[in-house]
């Protein structure tokens, strides 16, 4: 019989791997940490992008999760059908009778709806978040000759906001350096009026610039509504009216959702999109249940909420393994997230702007993009190895 606390985390991505990893570090081994997630492997979002400009292969960038159990923390690949915050169970696929917890961390992310874009899939649009679309959207790109390549965000919020752009100066490089780049035109679409409305002024002006510099085109306020055939887009303005396009190979960030289970499990409430969770110490209305990571929405202010990215999941990962390790001790916790944050934006070359962020700062949420580096480039190629080291390789 367990003595200790049994705590489950549903999902092995970046947050749920990160709490799992900082609780072990913090508990003893009476106290029972389970993971469970459908997919066998771990992969950072960012390397779709590496797998797009040659630099990895799809096979070599998965790191498989039964490494956990080496390290005293449960793994279950498994589909989770349910969870029940009053009876504390959580039901999966194989797990029909329910598994109990103690503490119960939901970082189950954002999931895709490429089919609420018509057309999109049967005239075979890529997904650029899904990395099983990389290696055939890699080799087409290298086989084409001439024409355009559009690339659309479907709407907001989706993970990552600065991806897109990143994805498009890194098809530049590839396009250069096949010599097809004179060619080919590059155009980003976007439903907002700017780049990254999440970001201040300055750094979408830093955007703004870095896309021109690169004969990238820009086309704010267009949000595609279908894919009419192989070669023609049809995009929507606010006020109804259409606008068409002509493209050769086609690219979007599908509309983002939550994942089924949390909306059949009430955790997503009438007139909302995503999970509710306290914006410091990320605990759900419910009993010794957080939420962290793409799955929630935390509103800084009317117009902003935390964006969806790992090391926000990763930030708020941090909080809540302290809130349960200071729980189980009868400590109060002072554990609180602090809005914080910073990403490479790649920009082709094997160089990265630095992005950092404060969303809690008193007098607005702060934003400042660093220009393109060679160090940066490299701080982010450390940023996934150490993370990845830590999370799944190193054993106590
Ligand atoms: C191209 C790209 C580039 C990116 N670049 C960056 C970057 O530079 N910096 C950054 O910070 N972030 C980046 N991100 C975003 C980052 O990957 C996500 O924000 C982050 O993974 C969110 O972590 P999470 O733990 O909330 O969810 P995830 O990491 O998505 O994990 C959720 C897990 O839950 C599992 N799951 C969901 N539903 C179920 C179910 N019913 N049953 C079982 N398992 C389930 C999923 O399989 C998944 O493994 C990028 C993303 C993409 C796609």
């Amino acid at each position: 019989m367990l003595k200790g606390k049994r705590i489950v985390i549903l999902g092995a991505g970046f947050g749920g791997l990160a709490c799992a990893n900082l609780l072990r570090e913090s508990l003893s081994f009476e106290h029972k940490i389970t993971v469970i997630d459908r997919k066998d492997y771990f992969l950072m979002g960012f390397v779709n992008l590496w797998i797009l400009n040659g630099k990895r292969t799809l096979e070599d960038s998965k790191i498989s999760l039964s490494n956990l159990n080496g390290k005293g923390i449960s793994f279950l690949q498994d589909e989770i059908i349910s969870i029940n915050p009053s009876e504390k169970i959580v039901t999966t696929s194989s797990q029909k009778h329910g598994i109990g917890y103690d503490y119960l961390v939901i970082a189950l992310g954002a999931e895709y709806a490429p089919g609420k874009i018509e057309g999109f899939e049967k005239y075979g649009g890529f997904n650029l978040y899904d990395v099983e679309h990389m290696p055939q959207l890699r080799k087409e790109i290298l086989a084409m000759e001439r024409g355009k390549i559009a690339i659309c965000v479907t709407g907001f919020p989706y993970k990552c906001p600065p991806a897109p752009y990143e994805a498009s100066l890194i098809i530049n490089d590839i396009l250069v350096k096949n010599r097809t780049r004179g060619s080919i035109d590059i155009d980003v679409y976007c439903p907002a009026p700017i780049p990254l409305p999440v970001a201040g002024p300055n750094v979408n002006q830093d955007v703004n610039d870095l896309l021109d510099k690169n004969h990238i085109g820009f086309h704010p306020s267009h949000k595609l509504k279908d894919v009419l055939n192989r070669d023609l887009l049809e995009f929507e303005y606010a006020d109804n009216s259409k606008e068409y396009a002509n493209y050769n190979l086609l690219i979007a960030i599908p509309p983002h959702i939550p994942p089924l289970v949390t909306k059949h499990s009430g955790f997503i409430k009438y007139g909302q999109n995503w999970m509710d969770t306290d914006k410091f110490t990320l605990k759900t209305e419910y009993e010794n249940v957080f939420a962290i990571g793409d799955i929630t929405e935390i509103k800084v202010n009317h117009k902003v909420s935390i964006p969806k990215a790992g090391i926000f999941a990763e930030g708020q990962a941090k909080v809540v393994s302290q809130q349960i390790v200071d729980h189980i001790n009868n400590k109060t916790s002072n554990s609180k997230f602090d809005g914080k944050g910073f990403c490479f934006m790649e920009t082709g070359e094997s160089k990265a702007g630095y992005i950092d962020t404060d969303f809690y700062n008193t007098e607005g949420p702060a934003t400042i993009l660093s220009p393109p580096s060679e160090e940066s480039y490299r701080k982010k190629i450390d940023f996934e190895k150490n993370r990845i080291k830590d999370w799944l390789l190193s054993y106590p």
